[in-house]
């Protein structure tokens, strides 16, 4: 175990007073010198170490008990560093990071020859990022231009939304945690791979297909975000692994509300009558309508930027109180709702019941 400095920095708009510009500096002086901080951004807590030391990624493994042949995204504060990590700069990565950058999106990019293979996972492309998080951005610049981040959990958990989750997962196994408030968004940015014709998005997130195409013309989307892992080989090295699963069993319920009610709350009865602890995940306008151990919110349906930012905290929240089976109500998977069930799915294993054959998913 080491002692882990926990740093408070909010730095709203962007301003950060004497004391947090100087915490800021320490970080930055940490990350230089091999060590570890895990910090805020408009996503989720990244876990953030010096790119360009393979010690550092060797580090980022160690502390997340993460498989190291999982790339990690490398975090840059200015756009013209992009070119110091990558071996060309496509006019089209170009265009999507006037669009976007700062902001939630990771561009896959052939890799400069200074970024080590433990960066990316033993591979010739790497993964890059520039955040908007004003917290970010200064460590990032502190720390040397070049962040190698994965989100700051445990592996096997779910990205932290919070620095009170980073806190559980990582206290004693890192040198920093920065405490910057509760993030934005709460799912990882959209991840394009920009090595391929057309591009191809290979984790979708809060920038949506529609609005790369928008910039890209035509974008792909990599077969298995929304179906069942088939025997094709997963273009994202992380889409291998089995993601956060809650320690209970989760089922998507899709249909109209009074059927996905009336299902869940008959199930949930017979579960507890079998000695399980049931938790139900749904939304504003349905909640009154549950029976069962633990209900919570993800907020309002017409609301899909309060799902994305609630989900994680309450899986988190289900696995602390050790509910054993949980239900969820179903969202569409357009825009951001695309997201939100490539992420809900996972976590369910595919376990989808569907009600109404009707209803488009
Ligand atoms: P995170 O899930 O926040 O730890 O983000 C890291 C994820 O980014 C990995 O699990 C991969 O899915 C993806 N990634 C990073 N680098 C690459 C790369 N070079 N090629 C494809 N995917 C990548
Ligand atoms: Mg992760």
């Amino acid at each position: 175990m080491m002692d882990t400095k926990i740093m408070t920095i909010h730095g709203r708009d962007g301003v950060f007073s004497c004391e947090e510009e100087q915490a800021l500096q320490e970080a930055g002086e940490v990350l230089r010198s091999g060590g570890l901080v895990a910090f805020p951004t408009e996503t989720v807590y990244g876990l953030g170490g010096d790119a360009l030391n393979p010690e550092s990624s060797r580090k980022i493994y160690a502390a997340k008990g993460r498989p190291s042949d999982n790339p990690l995204i490398v975090h840059i504060a200015r756009m013209e560093d992009m070119a110091a990590v990558v071996s060309r700069v496509p006019e089209a990565a170009l265009r999507l990071g006037q669009a976007f950058w700062p902001g939630p999106l990771t561009m896959v990019l052939p890799k400069a020859e200074r970024v080590p293979r433990e960066t990316t996972g033993g591979l010739e492309t790497v993964a890059v990022r520039m955040p908007s998080h004003p917290v970010a951005r200064r460590l990032i610049a502190c720390g040397g231009g070049y962040v190698a981040a994965p989100s700051a959990n445990l592996s096997g958990r779910p990205s932290p939304t919070s620095a009170r989750y980073v806190i559980e997962d990582m206290a004693g196994r890192i040198d920093v945690i920065i405490d910057g408030g509760d993030g934005d968004i709460g799912l990882e940015s959209t991840i394009v791979d920009m090595t391929v014709d057309p591009p191809q998005i290979l984790r979708p997130g809060y920038i949506t297909q529609d609005m790369l195409s928008e910039v890209l013309g035509q974008v792909s989307l990599d077969g298995t975000i929304l179906t069942a892992d088939s025997g094709q080989a997963p273009r994202a090295p992380g889409m291998k692994y089995r993601h956060y699963a809650p320690r209970g069993e989760l089922t998507i319920v899709s249909g109209q509300v009074a059927e996905v009610t009336a299902y869940i709350n008959a199930h949930a009865a017979q579960d507890q009558a079998q000695g399980y602890k049931v938790g139900v995940i749904g939304t504003d306008e349905a909640l009154a309508g549950y029976r069962a151990d633990l209900i919570c919110s993800l907020g309002s349906r017409q609301d899909e930027e309060s799902i994305a930012r609630h989900l994680y905290g309450i899986l988190r929240r289900f696995d602390d109180e050790q509910v054993t089976r949980i239900y969820s109500e179903c969202f569409d998977a357009m825009g951001l709702g695309q997201a939100i069930m490539n992420r809900l799915l996972k976590a369910a294993g595919h376990r989808l019941v569907e009600l109404d054959s009707n209803r488009e998913q």
